[in-house]
């Protein structure tokens, strides 16, 4: 065990886990003059977030993008002096597609995650039968009847909107960002604004079209950096001050510090910040607060795999579908998603190089993490030969397996962050932050982490 230093009340914090919200926690104490030492068993920083290149193509093989929407990511990097280097998605291309039938077919403009916002894109749209439009169109007659319980994104959407607009739209949509099981997912965690909308005005429709206009920061609503996501992390990474070993016990010790062991050796901490996912660090606190660890331990994730294939684009004899496509649950075999990377953000691929990330996994298909990296390929070329016609061989591949990494917010998870909220309370200088919590994107994973550190740097 590491004695403490001559002054044992001094600020010491430990944090861990080194992917985005355990830097960007680590950033701002560095900046307050905070003696902090950030702990990532891996031996890179990055978390999720990791760039990879191949002859002048670019792969961001977990995350390729960040929304603008939400402000705090776009604001860091522009604090890190990194403004130069965002670039935006090339939104005049902007199509995506889903397949039903065995088609490609576009998705109608306006559509927001689960509600149409257009008429008539919709209505001319061959993705829903009429019987599901002319339910949506009675859909804007709804009232608010005063009770909007949390329930299943399945069940809320199919309340809206009937079955075929879960299968085609909220399905395929949010596979892609949670590669989770609407029938498990909580509406009031993963779309609350559809629920406020729903209390307010009953129709989510009429709410969608009468809603103002979000004020835009100008440009994509999806941006992501020149050189890859990793440029966030290297530049975050010269501000923490790093060891690659694994923590394994975070204990309360004298005097309302904690200690924390690594590597066989314990070190005295006035503050920890846990950025782990919540299964670590739910093994992590059990023996401070057994109930803590079981409500972290509660916390579902999902596990998911990309893949990236790179053609000549002389060889390339498959359709060009936009910036990709998504296979709803009911027509996938292995497929949930392809992004054409080239197609949707500049910087990435060469003129002469096509570049196809495909997205495998997420609820249901975990067992695809366990294949072997011949058979993942196989099974996706295989695909793609049905769905876009590509016979011609991939001149690279890149395979991430990304187990355990996706937090599921399922029905309950907001009482759940309750409860831990109250347990946290009862244990100061302990501080969680990542994607388990509240927000699974980066923007949100910056804003907790950074929020962590601003409250050990205040107390
Ligand atoms: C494939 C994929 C695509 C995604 N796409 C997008 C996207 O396009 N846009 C977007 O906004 N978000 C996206 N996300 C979500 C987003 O990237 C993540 O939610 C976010 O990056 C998670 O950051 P984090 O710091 O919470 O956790 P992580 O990145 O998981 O980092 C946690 C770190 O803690 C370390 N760790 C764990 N236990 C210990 C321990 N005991 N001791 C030391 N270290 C430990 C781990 O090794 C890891 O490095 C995507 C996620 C995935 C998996």
């Amino acid at each position: 065990m590491s004695k403490s230093s001559e002054n044992s009340n001094s600020k010491k914090v430990v944090i861990v886990g080194g992917g985005i919200a355990g830097l960007s926690a680590a950033y701002d104490l560095s900046r307050a003059g905070v003696e902090t030492i950030l702990f990532e068993k891996k031996p890179r920083l990055g978390g999720v977030i990791e760039t990879q290149s191949w002859e002048d193509c670019v792969f961001d093989t977990g995350p390729d993008s960040f929304i603008s929407q939400k402000p705090e990511a776009l604001a860091l990097i522009k604090e890190l002096g990194l403004g130069d280097e965002v670039i935006g998605s090339n939104d005049h291309q902007r199509t995506t597609y889903i397949l039903k039938k065995g088609r490609l077919v576009a998705l109608p403009e306006g559509v927001m995650m689960i509600v149409p916002s257009k008429v008539m894109p919709m209505v001319k749209s061959p993705l829903l039968s009429w019987a599901t439009k002319i339910r949506m169109g009675f859909e804007l007659l709804r009232r608010p009847n005063g009770a909007s319980p949390d329930r299943s994104v399945a069940e809320f959407v199919v309340d809206h909107f009937g079955q075929e607009t879960l299968d085609y739209l909220a399905e395929p949509l949010l596979s892609g960002v949670y590669g989770g099981d609407p029938a498990k997912l909580s509406i009031a965690s993963v779309l609350p604004r559809f629920l406020d909308m729903e209390k307010k005005y009953g129709s989510l429709g009429r709410a969608v079209m009468s809603a103002p206009k979000p004020p835009s920061s100008g440009g994509s609503l999806f941006r992501s950096m020149k050189s890859g996501m990793t440029t966030v992390v290297n530049a975050l990474s010269k501000f923490a001050h790093v060891r690659h070993e694994q923590v394994d016990a975070v204990e309360p010790f004298a005097a309302g510090r904690y200690r924390v062991r690594a590597g066989g050796e314990w070190m005295e901490a006035s503050d920890v910040i846990i950025a782990a996912p919540a299964w670590s660090a739910a093994a992590l606190v059990g023996k401070m607060d057994a109930a803590l660890a079981a409500k972290l331990g509660e916390i579902d994730y999902s596990s998911s795999l990309t893949l990236s294939l790179v053609y000549r684009n002389s060889e390339f004899d498959g359709k060009r579908a936009g910036f990709g496509f998504l296979v709803p649950a009911k027509e996938r075999e292995r497929v949930a998603a392809a992004t054409f990377v080239g197609t949707k953000f500049p910087h990435r691929t060469p003129d002469d190089k096509i570049v196809l990330r495909l997205f495998l996994g997420g609820a249901g298909d975990e067992a695809i993490l366990s294949e072997s990296d011949e058979s993942v390929v196989r099974v996706a070329r295989e695909e793609l030969r049905r769905i876009l016609g590509v016979t011609a061989a991939p001149v690279h591949q890149i395979i991430s397996r990304w187990p355990r990494s996706m937090a599921q917010y399922t029905v309950g998870h907001a009482g759940r962050i309750s409860e831990i909220k109250e347990r946290l309370a009862k244990l100061p200088g302990l501080y969680l932050a990542g994607n388990a919590y509240e927000g699974i994107g980066i923007p949100d994973c910056v804003r907790m982490g950074r929020a962590a550190a601003k409250a050990i740097v205040a107390s």
